[in-house]
């Protein structure tokens, strides 16, 4: 018997999540993993550090139920949005119940529901990259938990609300819909929290990895009723977010820090407009993507060549050749203006 042969046998098959920093290599210019290219300053204020922090830290929820137009008790806070995707899992699947998501999207939906052995239903997003919801009503029986990405990552794409809230309809008292707004800052007017009153079964997945620029931090919210978040509150663990990180996360979400999240946001948006026009010109680039969020995903010619090209040259990005539907894709973050300029240059030689 080997220690493998002790695993079980879903995690002895599983692939791991190939993460941007663990996919690694070499480069000066990170746009592979949409981060923020700017750090915000922040300070530690305290040092009792041999207390245990408080489950869930008072300013933290407070500071972002004001910031999303909510009661802290909406809001639970978690080790970054990843540890909101699998709280819903352990929450609420037996072992047996499905678990569905629309691809080309997200990678750690399935990676987490391959974890804990759960069944996985995809129903692939159309040739527009939207919502086939007869399809997904088709695939409905035997599935408890829905995720959906919007904007999606990686097509950046924005789902029509519409078919959003004929989705929610159609799982009211069925199954849990998980709606990831990872990079709703990007495109606020899109978010669901308005509805949220409406939809006991609507959890709301947030984070402050990509428009707060506070990725290290490992900082995620869920969004719901209160009667949701209090089933997450019974499977979440005792002390998850370290006494720094909810220290750092509070400033962060203050009037200031709010201040300068949005500033960064236009400026993204403004780069992201700039690059996109520029990208369009350029004989490599077969089709740039619309996007809602801090990325472009674009079409290549020769998307390995044109991944290569920029890799060799020290900017990495995303390749997307694996992904249903997206060979020939290359994912490309919004960093600096000076690090856009650097990526067309090297793009234009392609
Ligand atoms: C980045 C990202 C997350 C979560 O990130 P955390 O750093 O774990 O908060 C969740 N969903 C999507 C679609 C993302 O791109």
């Amino acid at each position: 018997m080997t220690i493998a042969d002790l695993a079980r046998a879903n995690i002895r098959a599983l692939s791991p999540y190939q993460s941007a920093r663990r996919l690694g290599g070499a480069g000066h210019t990170w746009l592979n993993a949409n981060e923020a290219p700017d750090a915000p300053a922040l300070h530690l204020s305290k040092s009792d550090y041999n207390r245990y922090p408080e489950p869930q830290p008072a300013a933290v929820i407070n500071a972002y139920a004001a910031y999303a137009g909510l009661t802290p008790e909406n809001v639970l806070v978690s080790r970054g949005g990843d540890e909101a995707i699998e709280l819903l899992l352990k929450t609420f699947c037996e072992p047996g119940d499905a678990v569905l998501h629309c691809p080309p999207t997200y990678g750690m939906y399935a990676v987490s529901a391959a974890t804990l052995g759960l069944p996985q239903k995809t129903v692939p997003l159309t040739a527009a990259w939207q919502l086939d919801l007869p399809a997904i009503e088709k695939a409905l029986p035997g599935v408890k938990i829905l995720y959906i990405c919007n904007p999606n990552n990686p097509t950046g794409t924005l789902l029509h609300r519409a078919d959003l809230l004929a989705l929610l309809e159609m799982t009211a008292g069925r199954a849990i819909v998980a709606v990831d707004e990872a990079y709703i800052e990007y495109s606020p007017a899109e978010s669901l929290v308005d509805v949220l009153p409406h939809y006991p079964h609507l959890a709301i997945i947030r984070t402050l990895s990509k428009a707060f620029a506070l990725a290290g931090l490992r900082c995620g919210f869920t969004l719901a009723n209160p009667e949701l978040i209090a089933l997450l509150q019974k499977t979440i663990a005792p002390y998850p977010l370290p006494g720094p990180v909810a220290d750092l996360a509070a400033q962060a979400l203050q009037a200031e820090g709010l201040r300068l999240m949005r500033a960064r946001v236009a400026t993204t948006l403004a780069e992201r407009e700039h690059f996109a026009t520029a990208l369009r010109a350029l004989p490599a680039v077969k089709h740039v993507e619309p996007s809602g969020a801090n990325f472009l995903l674009i079409r290549c010619h020769d998307g390995p060549r044109t991944f290569a090209a920029l890799s060799a040259a020290g900017i990495i990005t995303r390749s997307q050749q694996n992904a249903l539907g997206l060979a020939d894709h290359i994912r490309i973050t919004i960093g600096s203006a000076a690090e856009m300029a650097e990526t067309l240059t090297v793009l234009k030689q392609c």
